[in-house]
């Protein structure tokens, strides 16, 4: 039996606790404690935040823990540590040495992963995709992220940006301007935001703008609302299908808040998925997570023990 510390540093809170791992068995995870990120005050003080949180972790802990495994909201540099881009939603974070400098306050072994892939690999692991040789995992809420495993590790790419599902074109998006600055890719209409945008454009009521609130009045049958399901499910289905096409996962893993939607938009995703996916990998798969929030601290743990990347595996 192993135990680490797990944080998990997002946009709003920051969870911390402890990940129990044991050989065969699903990961425990105890003892955490939420705090906000207070993201606003900038990357010095979300630093000390996080220091905070995991120095009252170790505090809590009762047996000793092997290090510290971090999943954080930004690009990362999995070999460093470093978080090397964050958005405007974390000003100045990005440029933190977030490995380096919790090893050297606390003495312990450091990891960092991004969030999206250690979401990806505690549901690849231990969640949904456990037993299986590979996996498709996204997350589909604000926005759209993802990541490729196979065989317990992490596609990591080139630049450390594989997985970035969001920014792939489609033919619902034709048109549509996204974040990153290209025109046509998925994020912008299948993710959240997307939706409600969908929603108000096809006659939905201006004032709501709530996804779950949008779910529920396509699960009552309001036009509106199920056609921007739709559009949406059907676009992200088809880029789904089209990934299958390139990657042949066992699965595809789906989680986040629109994955929660109702049959308006799972009909549409895999009305998509069949119109894109070609006849051998037709049939693969399409299911929702199953660890919930516990994911990204499973995965943070995960990683510290075994490493997610190729890239990281080699330089231990
Ligand atoms: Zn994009």
């Amino acid at each position: 039996m192993t135990n680490a510390i797990a944080v998990d540093i997002g946009g709003t809170k920051v969870a911390c606790g402890i990940v129990v791992l044991d050989e065969g068995e699903r990961p425990q995870v105890i003892s955490v404690e939420k705090v906000p990120t207070e993201a606003a005050r900038g990357g010095e003080h979300v630093l000390s935040v996080v220091m905070g949180a995991v120095s009252r972790a170790l505090d809590r802990a009762v047996d000793p823990v092997c290090g510290i495994g971090v999943s954080s909201a930004g690009v990362i540099d999995p070999v460093s540590g470093d978080v090397t881009f964050a958005n405007d939603l974390m000003p100045g974070w990005g440029g933190t040495h977030l490995g380096s400098e919790l090893e050297h306050v606390f003495g312990l072994p450091c990891r960092v992963m991004g969030d999206v892939h250690a979401h990806a690999l505690g549901e690849a692991r231990h969640g949904s995709g456990r037993g299986l040789p590979s996996c498709l995992v996204v997350a589909v809420g604000t926005g759209i992220g993802g990541a490729f495993v196979e065989r317990g590790t992490i596609m990591l790419g080139a630049h450390d940006v594989a997985g970035h599902v969001g920014h792939v074109s489609c033919l619902e998006a034709a048109g549509v301007p996204c974040s990153c600055g290209a025109v046509g890719h998925l994020e912008p209409v299948a993710a959240g935001p997307g939706i409600a945008a969908a929603y108000a454009r096809l006659g939905g009521e201006a004032s709501v703008t709530d996804g779950a609130e949008i779910d529920r009045r396509a699960a009552a049958g309001e036009k509106a609302a199920c056609e921007a399901e739709a559009l949406a499910g059907h676009a992200l289905g088809g880029v789904l299908g089209s990934l299958c096409n390139v990657l042949d996962p066992a699965c595809v893993i789906l989680s986040g808040s629109v994955a929660q939607c109702g049959p308006a938009w799972s009909d549409a995703m895999r009305e998509g998925f069949s119109a894109q996916a070609m006849a051998p990998v037709r049939q693969t798969p399409v299911i929702e997570g199953s660890l919930g929030g516990d994911a990204p601290l499973i995965g943070a743990a995960e990683n510290l023990v075994r490493p997610a990347y190729a890239e990281t595996a080699e330089n231990d």
